[in-house]
C-alpha cells in the first residue's frame, strides 16, 4: 500500500477509434486506483499519429468518460500541443550523444537495427535512441522491470533492443518518446496500460534513464479476447461502448463486468462504491479474459432487477429513447409495469420494446399481425379451438381473461390478439395494463376480419 502513496495515474487514449471496451478497462482501473489511494487521475490525448487520428473520436472519448463518471472530460492535455517540448528533449539527447540522426530505411525484420552511420545524417531525418550508449547508464547488468499487476519480474537485454526512432522525419514524436517525456514531466507514479505495450517497456526504461527520470510502477492489463481467442476487433465496432449502451446495457453493468476481470471476488454484483472499497492493486489478477456476452447480460439483469429504482429505470428508458412518446407520457403507468417486468428482461432495449407494446394502438397491432403470416395463421387456428361458435364475443373474451388457470393456448391467444407477440410479456401483465382488454381484442379481431 505504501508504494501507492501520492499516486498519480493517467489514461492516455489515442484518436484512432471510437471509445471501446479496451479503453473502458484501463480508464476504469485508473479511476479505481485513484479513488482507492486518494491519488490523481490525469487525462492525456495521444494524438500524434497524423495518419490515423480522427478528431471525432475525441468527442466519443470525452463524453464516455463523463457518462461513466470516470473523469470530467474537460481537464485534459494533448500531445499535439507539446511538440516543442519533445523536440527540446531530443535536442538534449543529441547533445549528450545518446541519440543520433539517421535516414536509414528498409531495415530488415528479425535483425536488431543499428545504424552504421553511413546514411545521410543531416537535418530532416529521423532521430533514434542509441541503445548501446543509453544502456550503459544502467549499472545493473541484469536489466528488469517489475509489473505490479502481474507480480512478475521481466528481464531484458539491451542488445536485443533496436535503436528505435524517437522523432520521425515529419517532426512528430513516436509513442515511446512522447509517452515517456509526458509521464516524467507530469510525475506519473503508476502507468496502467494494455499488455500490447509490455514488449515496449524495456525501451521506455532506457529512455527514462537517458532523461534521468524516475521510473513509475507499471501494470499491463490483459487484452480482451473474443471466443476464438482473437483480440477484439475495433474495426467491427462490435465492442464500441456506444453499441453496448444502445443495446441497453447499463453503465453499472459494464463496469461491474470489467471489475470481475480485474479482481477476484465472491460477490459478483457490486455497486460502484463497493467496487472502489474492495479494490486493491495488490489484488489484481489476470488471466486471458475472454469476452463473455452471456455473463454481461446476466450482470445487467441483476442490476435491472435489484440495483436501480423503478424511477431510475424509467429515466434510463427515456434518456436512451428506448420507449416511445406514449409510454414516456404515462410515467405512473410505466412505473407500475416496471414493477412487474423489470426482472424479466436483461436489457433496457428489451424492457422498452415490451413496454412500447402495451402502448401500441389496435390498428398498429392488427397491421403487425397481418404482415406476419405465422401470427395470423396461429390466431386463425386458435379461434375455433377456443370458441365453440368460431366467432368471439367480448363476454367470452372477458371470461377467458378472468379465468384463474388458463391453458397454454388461452395464454397464446390473449398475447397474440392483444399485442401481436407469441412470447415475452406475462399474460398477467397484459391483462393488468389495459382497461378494457376484451374490447381491445374484439376490435383487433374485427380489423383482421376474423
Ligand atoms: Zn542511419
Amino acid at each position: 500500500m505504501d508504494s501507492y502513496r501520492n499516486l498519480k495515474v493517467r489514461f492516455a487514449p489515442s484518436l484512432t477509434g471510437e471509445f471501446h471496451l479496451g479503453n473502458l478497462l484501463p480508464s476504469w482501473c485508473d479511476y479505481l486506483a485513484s479513488r482507492k489511494y486518494n491519488g490523481e487521475f490525469l487525462l492525456r490525448i495521444d494524438d500524434t499519429d497524423t495518419k490515423r487520428d480522427r478528431e471525432e473520436y475525441l468527442l466519443s472519448i470525452l463524453s464516455n468518460l463523463r457518462y461513466f463518471s470516470l473523469h470530467d472530460g474537460k481537464d485534459y492535455f494533448r500531445q499535439s500541443d507539446r511538440l516543442v517540448i519533445y523536440h527540446s528533449r531530443v535536442e538534449s539527447l543529441l547533445r549528450e550523444g545518446l541519440a543520433y540522426r539517421c535516414s536509414c530505411r528498409n531495415e530488415e525484420r528479425n535483425r536488431i537495427f543499428r545504424c552504421n552511420h553511413q546514411c545521410d545524417q543531416r537535418v530532416g531525418t529521423s532521430i533514434r535512441l542509441d541503445v548501446v550508449r543509453t544502456s550503459k547508464l544502467i549499472e545493473d547488468a541484469n536489466l528488469f522491470f517489475y509489473d505490479s499487476g502481474r507480480k512478475h519480474k521481466f528481464n531484458f537485454k539491451p542488445e536485443e533492443i533496436e535503436d528505435f526512432i524517437l522523432l520521425k522525419s515529419n517532426g512528430f514524436p513516436t509513442y515511446h518518446l512522447a509517452t515517456v517525456v509526458d509521464d516524467i514531466e507530469k510525475e506519473i507514479t503508476l502507468v496502467i496500460r494494455g499488455e500490447e505495450w509490455l514488449k515496449s517497456t524495456p525501451k521506455h526504461i532506457l529512455l527514462y534513464r537517458a532523461f534521468n527520470g524516475d521510473l513509475p510502477l507499471f501494470i499491463h492489463l490483459p487484452i480482451l479476447k473474443d471466443k476464438n481467442n482473437k483480440k477484439l476487433s475495433k474495426r467491427l465496432g462490435g465492442y464500441s461502448i456506444s453499441r453496448f449502451l444502445k443495446e441497453g446495457i447499463l453503465k453499472e453493468s459494464l463496469l461491474n463486468y470489467l471489475y470481475l476481470l480485474l479482481i477476484k471476488t465472491d460477490k459478483e454484483i457490486l455497486s460502484i462504491e463497493e467496487m472502489i472499497n474492495n479494490f486493491s492493486l495488490e489484488g489484481l489478477h489476470f488471466g486471458t479474459p475472454c469476452f463473455d456476452l452471456e455473463k454481461l447480460l446476466w450482470i445487467n439483469l441483476q442490476h435491472l432487477s435489484h440495483s436501480l429504482s423503478e424511477e431510475e429505470i424509467f429515466q434510463r428508458l427515456v434518456d436512451g429513447e428506448f420507449i416511445g412518446d406514449k409510454a414516456r407520457n404515462n410515467r405512473e403507468k410505466v412505473l407500475l409495469i416496471l414493477k412487474s417486468i423489470r426482472r424479466s428482461f436483461s436489457t433496457l432495449f428489451e424492457l422498452g420494446r415490451n413496454i412500447n407494446l402495451l402502448f401500441t394502438s389496435e390498428v398498429e397491432i392488427s397491421h403487425k399481425i397481418e404482415e406476419n403470416k405465422d401470427l395470423y395463421e396461429q390466431i386463425k387456428n386458435l379461434l375455433p379451438r377456443l370458441f365453440s361458435s368460431g366467432k368471439v364475443t367480448p363476454k367470452e373474451i372477458d371470461l377467458m381473461i378472468k379465468k384463474e388457470r388458463k391453458t397454454p393456448e388461452e395464454h397464446q391467444f390473449l398475447r397474440i390478439s392483444s399485442i401481436g407477440e407469441i412470447h415475452g410479456l406475462a399474460t398477467r401483465v397484459i391483462t393488468d395494463s389495459f382497461e378494457n382488454l376484451a374490447r381491445r381484442i374484439e376490435r383487433i379481431l374485427n380489423l383482421l376480419q376474423l
